[in-house]
This record gives C-alpha cells, sequence and structure tokens, in this order.
C-alpha cells in the first residue's frame, strides 16, 4: 500500500519522532522538507545554493521552488512505489493548494499538543553543538554538558530563545492552523492527542490512520 501522508503539528509536537515510527510501520518513505534543505545546503546542490541565498537574506523560500523540490522528490522510485509521510510542508495555505496541484493526499493528521506544553519543551531543550544529539534540561547528558556521543558541547540553540520560540508558534496559528483546515474541509484531517509516551502517541496515530483508510 502506498500511504500518502501529510503530518502537522507545531514545532516540538514530537513529528520527527511520529514520522521515524510510521516510516516503519508503513514502508512510507518520510520527506521532511527540514531535513532536505539541510542536507541540499550542506552538498552544495543548485538547489542549496539558491536556498541558501534567501535564508542569509532572512528570506523565507518561495513557495514555488519548494513545490519544485517536492515534486522532484515525488517523482523518485522510493515515493512512486511506497508513498510518502510529508513533514514540514505545507505551512501557508498557498502552499497547501499547490501542493494538492501536484498530488493527492490520503489524509493528513494533525499531532495536536499544546502551545504551553511546546513552549516548555523547546525551552528547556539543549543541542550537541558537534553532532546534533538532543538533550533538555530534564534529560541531560551524564557529564553537563558534554555530549554523551561524541564529548562535544551541549548548548541551547540561538532559535531556541523564548522570543524566537514564540514567534515561531505565533506563524504556526496565523498561517499554518489555515493551511490544515484545507484538508479538514476535504474530509481528510484527522487530529490525535500528541501527549504522552511516544509508542503511546504513534499506537493513536496508526489507529485513527487504518480508521480512516478503511472507510
Ligand atoms: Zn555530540
Amino acid at each position: 500500500m502506498a500511504l500518502k501522508l501529510v503530518l502537522f503539528g507545531r514545532q516540538g509536537a514530537g513529528k520527527g519522532t511520529q514520522s521515524a515510527l510510521l516510516a516503519k510501520h508503513y514502508g512510507a518513505p518520510h520527506v521532511s522538507t527540514g531535513d532536505m534543505l539541510r542536507e541540499a545546503v550542506a552538498e552544495g546542490t543548485e538547489f542549496g545554493r539558491q536556498a541558501k541565498q534567501y535564508m542569509d537574506s532572512g528570506a523565507l523560500l518561495p513557495d514555488e521552488v519548494m513545490l519544485g523540490v517536492i515534486t522532484e522528490r515525488f517523482a523518485q522510485p522510493d515515493v512512486q512505489a511506497n508513498g510518502f509521510l510529508l513533514d514540514g510542508f505545507p505551512r501557508t495555505v498557498g502552499q497547501a493548494e499547490g501542493l494538492l496541484g501536484i498530488t493527492d493526499v490520503d489524509l493528513a493528521v494533525n499531532l495536536e499538543v499544546p502551545r504551553d506544553v511546546v513552549l516548555e519543551r523547546l525551552s528547556s531543550r539543549r543541542v550537541c553543538a558537534n553532532c546534533g544529539t538532543i538533550y533538555s534540561l530534564a534529560e541531560p547528558p551524564t557529564h553537563p554538558w558534554t555530549c554523551d556521543v561524541c564529548g562535544g558541547e551541549v548548548v541551547q540553540r540561538a532559535d531556541d530563545t523564548a522570543e524566537a520560540i514564540s514567534a515561531r508558534l505565533e506563524a504556526y496559528e496565523r498561517d499554518t492552523v489555515p493551511a490544515i483546515a484545507i484538508f479538514g474541509q476535504r474530509g481528510k484531517l484527522e487530529t490525535i492527542d500528541g501527549l504522552g509516551r511516544p509508542e503511546d502517541v504513534s499506537a493513536r496515530l496508526v489507529a485513527a490512520i487504518d480508521a480512516h483508510l478503511a472507510r
């Protein structure tokens, strides 16, 4: 079965963890636009160079650039055979309409974690500056603040300040919540309680997805 799924949720809701669990369960590739951007910039591809210019100037990538990249990704054999779990896109109504112009979608799931909970999670998050392993004030490395994996320095990311987090959460309410509604209007939206242990949340997601697809 080729499952075509869009995963919504506030930053810090656990989308990365849940995407990995769903990818394993359904065999559909995890298509993360954030990962694709970071890889393209690191590898210095044509798209990566374009993307870096926009990001360096503080601008968001135009929708048509992102849609072009996603269209290319969707043409690859793994997506053609097994579908996709799309994570990080769309973030606006325009992007949602653009996406539905290039592919059909079986279902969008909204991983619902309240704003105050993700704010707390994100502001307590600490990251290894060297390898990217994630820690938190509640779960620090064994030797504070030295990475258990690589011995690197564990720090708070510059974009994890309370001010920057608030700005991203506001953008989500303003731009992304209306984009989620577009899937609701088409009868292709399930909202899942994202609180609790990752394996419990995953079981809830799978149950809701299977029930929706069986209709
Ligand atoms: Zn490390």
